[in-house]
């Protein structure tokens, strides 16, 4: 019997132990931290992720605390003006057999997490980073840093690394070359729905494009919280990707009344009614051109690990949560070698999470236009209403 092996338990890795036990597929998984928790913000997850989801019997607990937005509302940033509204509840579920869901990280998370632990599978080990691994003919060595510093080696037949953006795999076996900073912020915080004045209270998910910036708001965790993010440019240096840039409140303060100049006042006023928020320096990579980007001998890549990119699409989990069902499915061909598995996954993830990223980079463009560009788009979107800001190559999938 071939032991695989997972490191890192976030929403992909656990997306991958749960795929595997419903095949039913033992596995261990290996997290660098003391804690199973997740941090954050909310998420937005496609037909695409919410149906994989379903298939793993999750759509109750997600329902409970997830969101269902009636619509997807794009406004001008400048003047508020409505360019284009995309029907998202009913009309979802139609056309895709899953509406579009909103939803916490941490709560996506812990539902995922409380799926493993119940379907008893997969063997979860805190406190265990990887820090080497030596990929041979044969199988892998890990060698784990433990809670006390201690270090600890382990045989797997495979690895599946669902280790971050800043993934140590990737970066031990494909080298360090290739994370990038885009130059782009995102801003995030969360305000009880309840304060808001009625304005902001509506079921509809928004999205207001501007000058180098864009914001997007939509309500989380049953409705109870009002996600708000606001992503712009910046010159600053980043000191790495993820979460709690070394930021001060008066910086966020100015960078956020920078960036909102010359946009309307309901948006600013909307942005001062926040007064905790967290920074995240975005990185990606370019968008992969071949399954040797995601696979090496016994070693495979998932989810961030695999393919960083811009938020510009909403699909990072959900790329995270497709491959892990596609990973699955192709460890269980019994008539091929591990290697042979690991690159058949590839070989069915690479064009797909490559193109999400092109298109997340190219909407990194399209929602930060100014003049031409920027004029071109908004008339695009009146003229083509729901039919041009649909996206069935992406939720059909
Ligand atoms: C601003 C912003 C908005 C976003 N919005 C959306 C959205 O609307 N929809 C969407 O689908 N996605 C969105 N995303 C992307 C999404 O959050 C990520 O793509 C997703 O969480 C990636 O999951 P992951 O499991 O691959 O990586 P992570 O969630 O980063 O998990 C990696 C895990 O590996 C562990 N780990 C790391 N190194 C080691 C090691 N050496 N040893 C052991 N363990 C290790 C970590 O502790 C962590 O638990 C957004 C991202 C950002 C930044």
């Amino acid at each position: 019997m071939d032991q695989l092996s997972i490191v890192g338990g976030g929403i992909g890795g656990l997306a991958a132990a749960l795929s595997l036990g419903h095949l039913g597929s033992t596995t261990q998984l290996l997290e660098q931290a003391d804690l199973f928790v997740e941090v954050g913000a909310g998420i937005g997850l496609g037909p695409n992720a919410l149906r994989r989801l379903q298939d793993w019997g999750l759509d109750k607990p997600l329902r409970s605390r997830g969101f269902i937005p009636s619509e997807l509302e794009v406004r001008s940033a400048h003047d508020g003006q409505v360019l284009g509204v995309l029907p998202m509840a009913d009309d979802f579920q139609r056309r895709y057999g899953a509406p579009y869901m909103t939803i916490h990280r941490a709560d996506l998370h812990k539902v995922l997490l409380d799926a493993v632990q119940a379907q008893g599978m997969s063997d979860l080990q805190l406190s265990k980073c990887l820090i080497a691994i030596a990929n041979s003919a044969d199988g892998v060595q890990l060698t784990l840093q433990n809670a006390d510093q201690s270090h600890s080696s382990l045989q797997a037949s495979a690895l599946l690394a669902s280790d971050g953006v800043n993934s140590a795999v990737r970066r031990q076996l494909w080298g360090p070359a290739g994370l990038q900073a885009s130059g782009h912020w995102a801003y995030r915080t969360l305000m009880p729905r309840h304060l808001l004045p009625a304005v902001w209270r509506s079921d509809a998910m928004g999205l207001w494009l501007g000058e180098r910036l864009h914001v997007v708001h939509y309500p989380v965790s049953g409705g109870e919280w009002f996600n708000l993010v606001v992503l712009l440019e910046s010159a600053d240096q980043p000191s790495g990707p993820g979460w709690d840039q070394q930021r001060l409140p008066e910086q966020t303060q100015a960078d956020l009344h920078h960036a909102l100049q010359g946009t309307t006042s309901r948006l600013q006023d909307l942005v001062r009614m926040a007064e905790h928020w967290r920074a995240w320096a975005l990185f990606d990579t370019a968008p992969l051109s071949s399954a040797q980007g995601m696979s090496q001998g016994r070693v495979a890549l998932l989810g961030d690990a695999a393919h960083p990119m811009l938020p510009y699409l909403a699909q990072g989990a959900g790329m995270a949560i497709e491959d892990a069902q596609a990973f699955a499915k192709h460890w269980h061909q019994a008539q091929l070698n591990p290697q042979q598995r690991l690159r058949a996954y590839a070989d069915e993830r690479w064009r797909r999470v490559g193109r999400v990223q092109q298109r997340a980079r190219r909407n990194a463009q399209i929602f930060h236009a100014a003049g031409g560009l920027a004029w071109a788009r908004d008339w695009g979107m009146r003229l083509g209403g729901a039919w041009a800001m649909d996206q069935p190559w992406l939720y059909a999938y």
